[in-house]
Formats: structure tokens, C-alpha cells, sequence
């Protein structure tokens, strides 16, 4: 499998690299100060970032997966509060829209994403539905031109800022539809989520839908499959999480290290402890371990998007053939459904156990906010929380192997 990068997407990357440097400290500040960093969106839209995997037909750069997941990767090291917001307004926002969404659609809305004047988010968890989105409570009914939304969406990444969302509501059949909400539309309110214990440059919101209209034409996908656009999603919203994850690995492991060179205790460097050494090789581990699973996620993910896109040119009743009597499709889909929980379930704990082992390491001087090792595991706690529990991973995982009989979730 190449996992190699042209000399252009090199290059994208050494800008990926840059702006990441450039807008550290700030990040820093807004962290303490429980805010958005307000240099992300200019700075990471200038070099297109914004619109990574989005086709230049709507203004996006048109990277394959790999690309971005390495652009999270390096992302990842800023913290997963950074990446947080790239993987709410990209991957379980744009590419919902880049992969489902009606030309008529995707023409009307991703330019002003690719751009930046537009950021995205996800509205599918509720107050009673949290790992069983098939419960939610979010109601639609026709009305004339319009569906009515009434309900409440809760823990929406970017809720509080974000134009456009897509949400998840039942019908009177109690079938779930996806919809494409503008959040300027009459009876949206979102309002801000607080006391976080970490992700504290990201916004969480609650949602309200109060006789909230949306017209027809934001229906999003097929009328009443509205679960397997969330679950197509929840599979690029996995992946971001795990490349991410990385990327917090990496940085754990190096500002360990050099801590560890520096810091003399006993007579000697803690780096000539072996208990320290054995904190380090695990990270190291925890590293290797993780980036094969998420690249090879990644390009699974890339065959599935390359085979949609194919019957896309090729029938324009693409979305009545993704179904599971589709062979060809169900295989792909359940590959890359497969290798994203897997490559999420293992770089999240991975991630977790480093950021509580550099903690270790650092001792004291990791206890409080402003270390970015202190921010590393206060933000990887989440992670084993969202894209799908990691219980429910498992789970998931088992039942795919075992077959569909089997599934305990
Ligand atoms: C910081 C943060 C950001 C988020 N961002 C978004 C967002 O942008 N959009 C969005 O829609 N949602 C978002 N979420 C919600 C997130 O997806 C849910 O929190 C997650 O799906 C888990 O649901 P829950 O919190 O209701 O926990 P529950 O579903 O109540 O689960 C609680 C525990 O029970 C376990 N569990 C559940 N079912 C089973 C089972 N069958 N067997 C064994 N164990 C089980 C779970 O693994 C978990 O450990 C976010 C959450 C957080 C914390």
C-alpha cells in the first residue's frame, strides 16, 4: 500500500505546517480564555484548508483522503481542540454534503464553506440519543413547500457559529430523513454548551427546533435514509478523530522526550530512567500502531469515495443502487465502515494512555492549562466519548465479523 504524497501535496502540507506554528501561541491564549481562536478560519482559509477533500468545482482543494487525513495529523499536534473544528465543519460537515447532497445542493452550499464565510456543523445526538441515533425523538412533518423540525439536538461541534448544519429527524412513519438546516432559518436556536472539562476552543451547542422550516428542496439524500447519511458520515468523522489522534501522540512523545533530556532527578536526566523510557516506548508504540491502521482506513475510505463517484457519472439514480443489495458498494462501504472504528477505537485509547503517560512524565509541571500536555489529556478524554463510543466500536467491530445476526447494538 503507498502511503506517499506528491511533491504538491508536500507542499500543501508545509503550509498545513506553517500555519500551524503561526497560530500556536494563539491557540494557547484562547484555550485559558475558553474561546474560539479567531486566527484558525483567515489563517487555514488562506492556504485553502477550509475546502481540503471538497472538489474545486465548489471551490474546495480536491485532496484525496490520505492528504487530509495527514493535513489532521499534523492539526492534531495543535491539540484536539484545533482538529475538532476542521472535523465538525469538514468531515461530518462538507463531505456530508460532497457526498450526498443533489448537484442543485452542493452548488448552493460548499462554495461558501470551501471559502470560510460559511462554517459547518453536525446536529445527530440528543438528550435521549446518544450511541442509539435510531432513537432520536427530532420530529418532521410536510407542510406545503416545507418540512417543520421540532426538537432538541445537544453537544453540536461548531453549533454556535455555524450557517449551515445538517440534522437528523423522524417522520410521521418514524423513518429518520437528513435535512440541510440554514441556522438563520425561523424557529432554529442554538446556544452555547459550558463547564467543558476540555475542548476548550471548540463550541459545543443545544439546539432547539420550534416549528423549525425548512424547504423541501433541503432534504438531503433519500426521504427516510436519513441513518445511512449519519453513518457515512460518523465513518470520515472517525477518521479525522483517529489521524488526530496521532498527531497528539507525536507531541506528547516529543515534548516528553525533551522534557525528559532536561529534567535531572536522582542524580541524572529522567531520561536514563528506565520506568521513564518505558512511558516513552510505549508512546512510540502507541504511534506506530496507529498510523498503519488510520492510512490503510484511509484508503479504503478512498476506494468507497472513488466507487460513489463513479456510479455518480455514470447513473443519475446513484442514490437508489447504495444499498446493501449493491454488492460491489456494500463491500466498500463495510471495509472502510470496518477500518475506521478499528483505526478510531485503537489511535483514541492510544492517544489517551500517551497524553496520561506524558502527564506522568512531566510530573507537576503538566498540571496545569497552560501545558499543552495538560490540554492533551484533558481533550483526549473526549475522544473515547464521540464519533462513536469506543464501546460501541467494539461492538461494531465484533458484529461485522460475526455477522449481521450477531449485532449487540
Ligand atoms: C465534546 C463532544 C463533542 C461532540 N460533538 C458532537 C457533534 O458535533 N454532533 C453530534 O451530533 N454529537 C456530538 N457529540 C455527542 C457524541 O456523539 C455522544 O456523546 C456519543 O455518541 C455518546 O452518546 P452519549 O454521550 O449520549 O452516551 P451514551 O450513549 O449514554 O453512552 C454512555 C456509555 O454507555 C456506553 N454504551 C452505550 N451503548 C452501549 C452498548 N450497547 N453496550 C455497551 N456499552 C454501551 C457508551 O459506550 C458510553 O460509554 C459530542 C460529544 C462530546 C462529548
Amino acid at each position: 500500500m503507498n502511503f506517499e504524497v506528491t511533491e504538491e501535496q508536500k507542499n500543501f502540507l508545509d503550509k498545513v505546517d506553517r500555519v500551524c506554528k503561526l497560530i500556536r501561541d494563539y491557540e494557547t491564549k484562547a484555550y485559558l480564555e475558553e474561546r474560539i481562536n479567531d486566527r484558525v478560519i483567515p489563517e487555514f482559509g488562506e492556504i485553502g484548508m477550509l475546502g481540503c477533500p471538497i472538489s474545486k468545482k465548489y471551490g474546495g482543494l480536491g485532496y484525496d483522503i490520505l492528504t487530509y487525513v495527514f493535513a489532521l495529523e499534523r492539526i492534531g499536534r495543535e491539540g484536539n481542540s484545533l482538529r475538532t473544528f476542521f472535523s465538525a465543519h469538514i468531515s461530518i460537515g462538507q463531505m456530508i454534503l460532497q457526498n450526498w447532497a443533489n448537484e442543485e445542493q452542493k452548488r448552493q452550499y460548499l462554495p461558501e464553506t470551501t471559502n470560510g464565510k460559511s462554517i459547518m456543523a453536525f446536529g445527530l445526538t440528543e438528550p435521549d440519543a446518544g450511541s442509539d441515533p435510531s432513537s432520536i425523538v427530532t420530529k418532521f412533518e410536510e407542510k406545503g413547500d416545507n418540512y417543520v423540525l421540532n426538537g432538541k439536538k445537544h453537544w453540536v461541534g461548531n453549533g454556535t457559529f455555524a450557517k449551515v448544519i445538517t440534522t437528523y429527524a423522524k417522520g410521521p412513519d418514524g423513518k429518520i430523513s437528513a435535512f440541510i438546516v440554514d441556522t438563520n432559518s425561523k424557529g432554529y436556536h442554538a446556544e452555547e454548551m459550558k463547564n467543558k472539562i476540555g475542548l476548550l476552543t471548540v463550541k459545543n451547542a443545544e439546539i432547539t427546533f420550534d416549528n423549525c422550516i425548512i424547504p423541501k428542496k433541503n432534504l438531503l439524500g433519500k426521504k427516510g435514509n436519513g441513518l445511512s447519511v449519519a453513518y457515512s458520515a460518523l465513518i470520515d468523522g472517525r477518521l479525522s478523530v483517529a489521524a488526530g489522534s496521532i498527531g497528539v501522540m507525536k507531541d506528547c512523545l516529543e515534548e516528553s522526550i525533551k522534557h525528559s533530556q532536561k529534567r535531572e532527578q536522582h542524580g541524572s536526566t529522567l531520561a536514563k530512567k528506565q520506568l521513564i523510557q518505558e512511558h516513552l516506548a510505549t508512546m512510540i508504540v502507541n504511534i506506530e500502531s496507529s498510523r498503519w491502521l488510520v492510512y490503510r482506513a484511509a484508503v479504503a475510505r478512498q476506494k468507497l469515495h472513488d466507487y460513489v463517484e463513479s456510479l455518480k457519472e455514470k447513473d443519475e439514480n446513484w442514490l437508489f443502487l447504495l444499498n446493501r443489495e449493491n454488492k460491489e458498494y456494500s463491500n466498500l462501504r463495510n471495509r472502510a465502515d470496518r477500518l475506521a472504528a478499528i483505526a478510531k477505537l485503537h489511535a483514541t485509547n492510544a492517544a489517551f494512555d500517551s497524553a496520561n503517560r506524558a502527564v506522568q512524565v512531566f510530573g507537576s509541571f503538566a498540571y496545569q492549562k497552560t501545558s499543552r500536555i495538560a490540554r492533551h489529556f484533558l481533550d483526549s478524554r473526549a475522544i473515547i466519548i464521540y464519533e462513536g463510543a469506543n464501546e460501541v466500536l467494539k461492538l461494531k467491530i465484533a458484529s461485522l465479523e460475526l455477522g449481521d445476526k450477531y449485532q449487540s447494538y
